[in-house]
């Protein structure tokens, strides 16, 4: 730690992320392509137009790296491998391990590996770099003027085009007492220097459940609480009962159906009233970290000048193409997505460039959108769930292997969980597929590379996948399929062919 009480690991992230004493450009004549905002969408958009040779201008108040590098996916997901290198030390003895006296939990030790993967990733997407790919960056707020111009600190920027990429932020519940009494969001939570011993985590999202889990491997007595019947509504119920068990597993103290309706300060810590079906009690803990909800950047842009229809709560309103309401004027990313992630975020932008400087007709719908919860087992999804393929009267049949038929995941000691994909009934053509597994992240790609290309299950088939891996279980739902094409008539057949 220096005197100025930064970490050499935080200064460097600061120097990449918003190096200090950087001067802004000078705006000279109009841009092709002005873009608000340097998260994952706007930075994909910059640099997408620049290699094309457009004029560029990227505008971040903030950090460059956005939400993601900064205070969202790098972060946790750092923060989620340590935990589970915990959870392996915990658990030594399942897979013939010892582990020697009581297993000390250095948290200092824990964040400071945290900085260092946000130091080593912060190179990559720096202020440097950008300016280095030819893009003029202006660090400031953005604020529109008009239909064609924006300011930040003072210049006046004109524009040919622009791209709204400014994210979005936790939505803080209205919860009585709880702003008095404090609470942590992603914006804070990174920067804790002690465990809590006693945490609150409100929200059974994916925000929610893999930091509950985190700290809880990290040795906080952690309580979530979801004001729904299971964790992860969207997803299927089996998928969630899995998480459910894995976080009970850990000692996670769950209370589904149960809403925080209070929050009161006592004695310096906070006493939480909790409701769950008409039964009121209360928890007491040290801090209670908010994850549920997440609320578009749109407030100070001034977008009424620039004549940009939005929704304060659901963001920029945009058509199939990414067109706001002013023609010239496009978004990209959590400020105008339902769909919040990095990868969503970089597809939209890359779309929106597309169409805004190269008469591009690429349509959001088109795109094939995986997402994945990166809790202990993984949960991930693609395509249709079961229920919105009923809706829209498609007939479906689901291939369901359980990870513990599949060689690797029971030598690695990982089987809980399942890969399901679901075909239209009739065919092999997949919409949809939900894997929970240790991997459920890297498995899904092999799916949604299936639906983006129209490769069925028969092609996945006869796709042949090393042995052993997890990845497997998305051959053994293949061959499934294939047996369930095995009529009686054809198996009548071939025992008649065997028995000449
Ligand atoms: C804890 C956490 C974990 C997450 N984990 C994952 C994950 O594992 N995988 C995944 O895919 N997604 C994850 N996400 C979501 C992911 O971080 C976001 O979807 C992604 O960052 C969105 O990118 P974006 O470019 O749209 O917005 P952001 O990353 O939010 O970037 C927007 C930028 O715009 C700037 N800005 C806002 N207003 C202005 C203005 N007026 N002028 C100038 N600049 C402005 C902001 O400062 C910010 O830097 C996670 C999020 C959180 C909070």
């Amino acid at each position: 730690m220096s005197p100025s009480g930064f970490s050499r690991e935080e200064r460097a992230v600061a120097a990449n992320a918003r190096p200090p004493g950087w001067h802004n450009p000078k705006a000279a004549g109009r841009y092709d392509l002005v873009v608000i905002g340097a998260g994952p969408g706007g930075a994909t958009a910059a640099r997408e137009a620049a290699a094309l040779g457009a004029k560029v201008a990227l505008i971040e108040r903030d950090r460059v790296g956005g939400h993601c590098l900064n205070v969202g996916c790098v972060s946790s997901k750092a923060l989620i491998r340590t935990a589970r290198f915990y959870a392996e030390m915990r658990d030594a003895e399942t897979l013939g391990g010892q582990v020697q006296g009581d297993q000390a939990i250095d948290f200092a030790a824990i964040m400071a590996r945290m900085l260092r993967v946000q130091m080593r990733l912060s190179r990559a997407y720096s202020a440097q770099r950008l300016r280095d790919a030819g893009i003029d960056l202006y660090f400031g707020a953005a604020e529109f003027c008009g239909s064609d111009t924006l300011s930040v600190e003072g210049e006046v920027l004109r524009f040919r085009k622009a791209l709204i990429a400014t994210g979005a932020r936790v939505l803080t519940p209205a919860i009585p007492g709880l702003a008095e009494a404090g609470y942590l969001t992603n914006q804070t939570i990174f920067n804790l220097t002690e465990c809590p011993r006693r945490l609150l985590v409100a929200g059974g999202g994916p925000l929610g459940c893999e930091l509950a889990q985190a700290f809880c491997r990290f040795g906080a007595h952690v309580i979530i609480a979801q004001d729904n019947p299971t964790f992860l509504p969207k997803e299927e119920r089996d998928a969630a009962q899995i998480l459910s068990d894995s976080l009970a597993h850990d000692g996670v103290e769950i209370h589904l159906n149960t809403e925080v309706v209070a929050v009161r300060l006592e004695a310096g810590r906070k006493c939480v009233d909790l409701v769950s079906e008409d039964d009121l009690f209360s928890v007491v803990v040290d801090d209670i970290a908010v994850g549920a909800g997440r609320m578009a950047n749109v407030e100070g842009l001034n977008l009424e000048a620039a004549g940009v229809a939005y929704d304060a709560g659901t963001g920029v309103r945009v058509d199939d193409f990414l067109r706001t309401s002013n023609p010239r004027i496009f978004a990209a990313g959590d400020v105008c997505l339902e769909h919040k992630f990095t990868h969503a975020a970089e597809a939209s932008a890359r779309i929106a460039v597309g169409n805004a400087l190269f008469l591009g007709h690429q349509r959001l719908s088109a795109l094939v959108i995986p997402w994945c919860t990166y809790t202990d087992p993984e949960i991930a999804h693609v395509g249709l769930y079961v229920e919105e393929a009923r809706e829209q009267a498609i007939p479906v049949r689901t291939f369901t292997i359980l990870m513990h038929d599949v060689d690797r995941a029971v030598t690695d000691g990982e089987d809980a969980g399942f890969v399901k994909i679901h075909v239209r009934a009739g065919s092999d053509q997949i919409l949809g597929a939900t894997i929970v597994a240790r991997h459920a992240g890297e498995m899904i790609n092999g799916l949604s590379l299936a639906i983006t290309s129209g490769i069925g299950l028969q092609a996945l088939a006869r796709v042949i996948h090393t042995y052993p891996t997890q990845a497997e279980a998305i051959k053994l739902a293949a061959e499934a399929y294939q047996r369930s094409r095995l009529t009686p008539r054809l198996k009548a057949l071939a025992a008649r062919w065997l028995a000449r």
